[in-house]
């Protein structure tokens, strides 16, 4: 394909056992991007779909020139499909989209608007969310951890519907680190970044592969910080507060001996999740494995 004239978008689409929406997202992605008028190509990443999901890409690709297919010989994660896409983009701009459907297609356009003067990054605010409470309210913890470590203010980290300029995608593809958040990395190079609301919808096909543990495990190293162990000698203070002294001394004394101690295995537990993490970027393993690229 290196005869061809570049893109001025690339879409990177992360997909994971996504058959019930691909045929779907396809029609009216191509539908707006035709409308932008400007050159574009679809990279899809087949994170080790086990559903079909890579036939239904073949039949794309093989109807329509600009969807390139990019395939892991299993599953590494979606920021990896996302980082694997990314490496293979030509665009001026590139685009991010979840493949269930729940970031509207249809919202490229004012992405692209939002990326105007100085702009280098335009992220996906969702205004109503359609996910629920749980996981909401585990956003917005990452959110506020998220904004304070890398020092960008935003409102929504998670959203996936994003758009970068080359020079950013450049800087994140330079990075060898082996876990990555994209959308935090993205930010630390930004010289700018803008947020436009955007549409959430519920997901129609399959289920999301993000529970609980797994959003935690996304900001893991964000997240350390959290620990039942302070909460517990909380509690003992707030009830040594309202209830009196139980046992003369005593509780308070525990109290105090608890929170000391909570506090040496909190950073105990700290420690050892950095040495295990720089152990990973040391042994320097490749990211993902990609079985097979149509293009
Ligand atoms: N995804 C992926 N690999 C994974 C998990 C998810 O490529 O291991 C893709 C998935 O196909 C979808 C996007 O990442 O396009 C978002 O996943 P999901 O809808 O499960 O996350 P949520 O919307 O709940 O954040
Ligand atoms: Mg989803």
């Amino acid at each position: 394909m290196s005869g061809e004239p570049r893109p001025a978008l690339s879409v990177v689409i992360p997909v994971y056992d996504e058959v019930g929406s691909l045929g779907d997202l396809y029609d009216r992605l191509n539908l707006t991007l035709k409308e932008t008028r400007q050159t574009y190509e679809i990279i899809f990443v087949d994170d080790g779909s086990r559903d079909g999901s890579m036939d239904v890409l073949r039949a794309l690709h093989a109807q329509d020139r600009a969807v390139r297919v990019v395939r892991f010989n299993r599953n590494y994660g979606q920021h990896a499909a996302v980082l694997a896409g990314m490496a293979r983009t030509r665009g001026d701009v590139v685009v991010t989209l979840d493949a269930d459907l729940q970031n509207p297609p249809e919202e490229i356009p004012r992405l692209l608007a939002g990326l105007g003067d100085g702009v280098d990054v335009v992220g996906g605010w969702r205004t109503q969310r359609r996910d629920w409470w749980l996981r909401r309210a585990a956003s917005w913890a990452v959110n506020r951890v998220t904004s304070a470590v890398v020092g960008v203010r935003m409102r929504d980290y998670g959203c996936m519907l994003r758009a970068y300029r080359r020079s950013v995608v450049d800087q994140i593809l330079a990075c060898q680190e082996t876990s990555q958040f994209i959308p935090a990395l993205a930010n630390t190079f930004a010289a700018s970044v803008a947020e436009v609301p955007v549409a959430h919808d519920r997901r129609e096909h399959g289920r999301s592969r993000y529970g609980l543990f797994r959003l935690l495990r996304l900001n893991f190293d964000l997240l350390t910080g959290f620990s039942l162990l302070p909460i517990q000698a909380v509690f003992l203070a707030l009830r040594r507060l309202v209830l009196g002294p139980e046992v003369e001394g005593v509780f308070t004394l525990f109290a105090i001996l608890f929170f000391f101690v909570g506090l040496q295995i909190l950073a105990l537990g700290l420690i050892g999740e950095y040495v295990g993490r720089i152990y990973q970027e040391v042994r320097r393993r490749p990211r993902y494995v990609i079985s097979e690229v149509l293009e």
